[in-house]
């Protein structure tokens, strides 16, 4: 039987940095690496970011909070407790007090900011239930979903698991929530890792095919989609699995006495702007700084010039 491996933080002897479980003996079989898609990405990303936000123990401190991700966890949530909400009252009059109650208010340039965004959220989310059948009930709503393979330890939460009739009975969908900038289309659908494996950990957990993975910018009122194949979502499970294998060679080096700025290194580029670590990393000086609204700014008025 496998066990899991867990790069989650250990404190060690005040050592400033956690200690990744020893690995299995010659002949012993491998632990999993245990993670979500936000720690397989962060990797992907920037090796130093997720040493940053994984690793190092105490954690680097993190930059002010951003008016974008309160916008998003806002809507998010106030999505999520719609389909909370019994069929006979899904209606849109219900939308402002299920917003008001999930109203993250953190990184907003003033009030009045705060007010335009609350107002265009309001605005998002009236338009976006017009487009669903309230006594639809989806499968799964920021449910979790987890499945193992012979690396990995998965575990993720859709934002919504649909299902859909299909030529062979009930088929499953993913459904990620967009509140950011308008522009994706059906590669952004392909290529995210997250969606396939949520796709792949659903198909196993439910026991029915899942295969169409759609990004709902809710914005714009589009829907990005994409439909994998099991050879698709095969390759994108064994593309995670490199990065975790990846990980934890890194970890290993670093636990073995390694220099952890080797092992992880900086991969600098327009996201160390976003980087909630940039001020303890030494590529993220160099980065273009902006407010915390910045992003919040460019979806209020798509206008503003982002150079
Ligand atoms: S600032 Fe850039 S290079 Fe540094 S950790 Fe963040 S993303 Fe990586």
């Amino acid at each position: 039987m496998r066990r899991a491996y867990s790069a989650t933080p250990r404190p060690r002897g005040g050592a400033g940095r956690s200690e990744p479980e020893q690995l299995g003996f010659e002949g012993m079989p491998e632990r999993l690496f245990v993670c979500t898609p936000s720690k397989l990405g962060s990797y992907e990303d920037c090796p130093r970011r997720y040493r940053y936000s994984y690793v190092d123990r105490p954690t680097p401190p993190k930059g002010p909070p951003w008016a974008h991700n309160s916008l998003g966890a806002s809507v998010h949530t106030a999505l999520r407790n719609w389909f909370a909400l019994p069929v006979d009252r899904r209606r849109p009059e219900a939308l402002p007090t299920l917003l008001k109650g999930t109203w993250v208010r953190e990184g907003y340039r003033d009030e009045a900011q705060e007010r335009l965004a609350f107002r265009r959220a309001l605005e998002w989310l009236e338009s976006y239930v017009e487009t669903l059948d309230p006594a639809t009930e989806p499968l799964g709503v920021e449910r979790v979903v987890a499945v193992k393979t012979s690396v990995l330890a998965f575990n993720g939460r859709a934002d919504r698991i649909d299902s859909r009739p299909g030529p062979d009975g009930p088929e499953l969908a993913i459904v990620d929530y967009k509140t950011g900038r308008t522009g994706l289309d059906s590669d952004d659908a392909r290529g995210s890792q997250a969606l396939a494996l949520y796709a792949y950990a659903a198909e196993r957990v439910f026991r029915r095919p899942c295969r169409t993975v759609e990004l709902h910018h809710l914005p714009s009122g589009t829907v990005a989609a994409h439909e994998h194949t099991p050879e698709s979502l095969a390759r994108q499970v064994a593309r995670a699995e490199d990065t975790a294998r990846d990980i934890v060679a890194a970890e290993r080096s670093v636990a073995e006495g390694g220099d952890p700025d080797e092992a992880f290194p900086t991969s600098p580029g327009p996201i160390c702007t976003w980087c909630d670590f940039r001020k303890s990393c030494p590529a993220g000086a160099e980065a273009p700084t902006k407010e915390p609204w910045a992003a919040v700014e460019r979806v209020l008025t798509p206008a503003v010039d982002d150079a």
